[in-house]
Parts: C-alpha cells; structure tokens; sequence
C-alpha cells in the first residue's frame, strides 16, 4: 500500500493563468505548503484532450450540471435548463475553447492530503465566491453570471483533481510514467519523520 504521504494529485494553470503572469505565484502556493512538484511540463492542448481530460470521470457530467443549476437557484436566477445534462453539454464546449486558446502549465503535486490540500489553497469553482486567501478568490473575478452574459467557460486560473481517483485517471491521461520523478526532498523529515531526527549536533 502506498503510503499516504505518497498521494499525488494533478493540477493545470490554465491559459489565462499563464497569461495573467501568476506560474510562480500559483505554484509558490502549492510549494510552500510542503508539497512535492514531481512531474511538469508546458504545452498547447487540443479540444480533443479537453474533452477526454473532462469525462475521464463519468460522472462530471451530471455532478458539474446539477452544481451550476444549484448555484443558480441559491442565488434566486432561473438555470438555463433544468436538464444537468444539456448545460454540460455547453460548458464542455466552452471548455475546450478556452483550455486550447494557448499554453498550459501541467503538474503533478505530491504529499499528504495532496488532493485535498491543492483544492483548499485553489478555491471554489467561481471565483466570485470562493474564499478570500485562495488562488481563485485573490487573483480573479470571474463569475456564473458575466461568464453567461458572453457564453463562455468560467476562468479561474487552474484546474485541479477532485479526488485521489481523478487525480490518478488525469496523470495517467497527460503524463507518461517516465516523466513524473522519484525524489526526496530533504524537508520532508521534518514533515512526516516521527522525531524529527538529525537536527542536533
Ligand atoms: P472545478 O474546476 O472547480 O473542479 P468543474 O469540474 O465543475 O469545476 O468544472 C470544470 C471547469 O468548467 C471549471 O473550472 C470552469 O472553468 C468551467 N465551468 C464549470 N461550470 C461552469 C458554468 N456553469 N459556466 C461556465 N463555466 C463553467
Ligand atoms: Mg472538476
């Protein structure tokens, strides 16, 4: 059993990351938490890609519709369809404009709570709600309804994996074994090492 220290998880600064100049306060972020960056690469995707990279999971579908039509309802405004299914439809296009509209950062996170960790520092879906102190609550104001208005994706910088299993489907789909790498980084003994040995002279 691999151990928990161990959990991978995958994350892209998308386009409009890249272009708001925020790599290296993005993955500063994810650094100075204590995680490890195994595995990075820049490059322009393909709508093909996108589409594959947003169904790996067969149940974003669904889940991403409902989440949008709730989101509407919370906020009193009628969803534009009440079928989870057809919005996604449409979300997924837009997707695939915008996450191929130029380069994109891709990477792989290791830790404890990896996962977990990297959704907490990055925030919520829409960055006119998620919390002040993450990625997409400091950096950009982006939202359900001005992304509406104009019919394209939310942009909200980076995407990263919703859970362990995703995040297992999504490396393999973008990365190859070879090019994620085995290493220790020395602070790690004081991370996860029981008694915290080898400070003393
Ligand atoms: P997350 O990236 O937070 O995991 P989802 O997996 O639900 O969010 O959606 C993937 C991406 O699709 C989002 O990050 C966002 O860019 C876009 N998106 C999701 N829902 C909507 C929506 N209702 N309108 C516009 N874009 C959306
Ligand atoms: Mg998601």
């Amino acid at each position: 059993m691999p151990h928990i220290k161990d959990e991978r998880t995958f994350v892209i600064i998308k386009p409009d990351g890249i272009q708001r100049t925020l790599i290296g306060e993005i993955m500063g972020r994810y650094e100075r938490i204590g995680l490890k960056l195994v595995g990075l690469k820049l490059l322009v995707t393909t709508p093909e890609q996108i589409e594959k990279h947003y169904t790996l999971d067969p149940n974003w579908l669904r889940v991403t519709g409902e989440k949008t039509i709730k989101n509407y309802r919370d906020k009193g405004l009628t969803p534009p369809s009440d079928d989870p299914y057809v919005i996604t439809k449409r979300i997924l296009k837009n997707l695939m404009v915008y996450m191929t509209s130029g380069p994109v950062l891709v990477m792989v996170w290791e830790g404890a709570h990896a996962v977990k960790i990297v959704r907490k520092i990055t925030g919520g879906t829409e960055p006119l709600s998620s919390d002040v102190g993450t990625i997409r609550g400091d950096f950009v104001l982006d939202s359900y309804q001005i992304s509406d208005i104009d019919g394209r994706s939310i942009r909200n910088l980076v995407h990263a994996s919703g859970s362990p299993e995703e995040a297992e489907k999504e490396i393999a789909l973008w990365f190859k074994q070879e090019e994620l790498i085995g290493y220790k980084l020395l602070q790690e003994q004081i991370l996860y090492d029981v008694n915290m040995d080898g400070i003393m002279e």
